[in-house]
């Protein structure tokens, strides 16, 4: 599970592994929902999905 980080309304950042669907949690200092802050890092690797899916078909036509 990656790590993500989440902005409550007071501003503090708390960083924790949820699952990707996960959109706020509740903040462990002032209990309000905190909100997930999406970062650049996390666009890069939905982008990803074309390269993985040609070295999974190069991995599979090299198996014996
Ligand atoms: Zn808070």
């Amino acid at each position: 599970m990656p790590v993500y980080e989440f902005e409550c309304p007071n501003g503090t950042i708390t960083e924790k592994l949820v699952r990707m669907n996960t959109k706020e949690i509740a903040c462990p200092k002032c209990h309000q929902k905190a909100k997930k802050i999406i970062s650049a890092c996390t666009f890069e690797l939905k982008g990803g999905g074309w390269y993985a899916d040609g070295y999974s078909s190069k991995k599979h036509s090299k198996t014996k």
